[in-house]
């Protein structure tokens, strides 16, 4: 099968007619191919944006919010098919597909449908001037979107929605690993009433396809999610042409147990935070710091919860830990495991690959705990983002702070405690943009996401996403 670009509300093959291989990660096998776009698809593109652009952003909002509702109510409609597709792309649980990635994108779009309605902006009386300032909130134009491959529809969608919801046009582009439902969503936008060129949807490699997004003059701002260095690269391109940027990076998250915390819920939730989606969600907890005095019952508790979880084929309803994504992907994560016992790691569990029967060439990881005793080893400081965490253990409150901030990312944090006084401490002292107490990954729409240090820059989110995607224009008016 061919994926094809979506470019003015149609589904168009690529101008250079080249295109790249897509692989199932349950298996290894080729089953589609994306395009491989050049700068004349993303031209395209563009030009079909510019157009479409003065009839959207004069669009009422309660129309702009009824296609967005649409498009949501079509995901949820065909949540098992899209659910099918990502799985098979991605190589995730279908269970997880199913119930966390397509209704988190048929939210995205509810959400923003909901949110451009009471979306307002500011006046500002200047009293004793006879002036009146009010703060005109304009749609910026046509903008860039670039997503990664861990939660592909998830992620797409959650840059798409805000964007067309403020009244741009959008050139998107997915993770050239994970196409198939960005693929899939061009027709339900079609279905939905979207009118044409309001978003346009282009795949192909990043330096070459998303570099074209990101340079392309007439492209006023990027919102990308994705790797640290590939967001400096992008600073680097749009800096100099002034563009506005969201940059949503990597992350290397504390997960902070205290003795005083609920046991139970802890550890089943840090089984989750640790391993979910293969441990490649940027807001996995992969630093697990112990109080000492239950770092060894917690050590026995959280190898015998892990040796439960089932390997196995991402179809099978019964899977806890799919394929991970790609092959490369897959020695990345192993290698880490050879540095841990070339650092002194000590591996308590898991740290080998998974022969699953039927699909032997699938890319299977055990769930892997390492042991280990310094925080600056390489493996408590580099992102891995696959299914290995480490566990370390700490005295007092002082060291599980200066442990968990001395890392150069800052996107989430952890906490478990009962203790009013330490959570209050911890979340004012913690660098990071997230902090979960006694939960995780619980996430309100309305509220702002992103991360500090290396973990990017902005806030996406609730009213948040909608600043970001306008362009914010004082008028002062003096009367007489
Ligand atoms: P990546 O940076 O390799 O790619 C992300 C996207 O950028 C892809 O679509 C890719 O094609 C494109 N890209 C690559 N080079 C580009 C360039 N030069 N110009 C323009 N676009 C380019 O990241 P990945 O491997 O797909 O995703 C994993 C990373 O994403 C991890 O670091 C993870 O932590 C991060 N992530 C962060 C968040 C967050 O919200 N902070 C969420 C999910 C994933």
């Amino acid at each position: 099968m061919k994926i094809k670009n979506y470019i003015n509300g149609e589904l168009v093959a690529p101008e250079a007619g080249k295109y790249l291989d897509n692989y199932n990660p349950a298996n290894g096998e080729v089953y589609s191919q994306i395009p491989s776009s050049t700068k004349e698809d993303v031209e395209k593109a563009v030009e079909a944006a510019e157009k479409a652009f003065l009839k959207w952003s004069n669009t009422t909002l309660e129309e702009r919010s009824k296609i967005l509702s649409k498009i949501a109510d079509l995901i949820l409609e065909k949540l098992d098919f899209l659910a099918k597709a990502e799985s098979k792309d991605n190589g995730k649980p279908i269970s997880l597909a199913t119930e966390v990635d397509i209704p988190r994108a048929a939210a995205n779009f509810q959400f923003f449908a909901n949110a451009i309605t009471q979306f307002s902006s500011e006046a500002h009386e200047s009293v004793g001037f006879n002036a009146m300032n009010f703060t005109l909130r304009q749609p910026i134009g046509v903008v860039g979107c670039i997503s990664p491959w861990n939660l592909p529809l998830y992620l797409f969608t959650w840059k798409i929605a805000p964007a067309i919801a403020a009244g741009n046009c959008v050139v998107a582009k997915p993770s050239e690993i994970t196409p198939m439902t960005a693929f899939l969503l061009g027709e339900i936008c079609n279905e939905a009433g979207l009118p044409k060129g309001v978003l346009n949807i282009i795949h192909g490699l990043g330096p070459s396809t998303g570099q074209a997004i990101v340079a392309h003059k007439n492209i006023k701002a990027i919102s990308f999610t994705g790797g640290t260095t590939t967001g400096a690269h992008i600073a680097r391109v749009a800096a100099p042409m002034f563009k506005k940027i969201s940059l949503e990076l990597g992350g290397k998250n504390p997960n902070i147990i205290f003795a005083d915390c609920n046991y139970e819920k802890m550890i089943t939730t840090t089984v989750r935070s640790s391993f979910a989606n293969q441990g490649q969600i940027c807001l996995c907890g992969s630093r697990i710091f112990v109080e000492e005095k239950i770092y060894e019952k917690f050590k026995k508790y959280f190898v015998e919860k892990v040796s439960q979880l089932k390997v196995g084929n991402p179809t099978k309803k019964d899977t806890n830990i799919g394929a991970l994504v790609s092959k490369q992907h897959l020695e990345k994560v192993k290698s880490y495991i050879d540095i841990a016992e070339e650092e002194g790691g000590k591996v308590l569990f898991g740290g080998n690959k998974v022969e699953v029967a039927g699909s032997e060439n699938g890319y299977y990881l055990q769930p892997t705990i390492i042991e280990v005793f310094d925080n600056k080893c390489r493996l408590n400081q580099e992102e891995i983002f696959g299914p290995v965490v480490t566990i370390m253990s700490f005295k007092t409150d002082e060291e599980a702070l200066t442990l968990a901030n001395d890392v150069k990312y800052g996107l989430a944090a952890t906490l478990w405690t009962n203790n009013l006084n330490r959570t209050m401490q911890f979340s004012k002292q913690l660098h990071t943009g997230i902090v979960w107490v006694n939960t995780w990954m619980l996430r309100d729409l309305r509220t702002p996401f992103g991360g500090q240090k290396d973990s990017g820059v902005g806030r996406e989110g609730g009213f948040e996403a909608l600043r970001f995607f306008t362009e914010p224009k004082n008028i002062c008016i003096q009367y007489e």
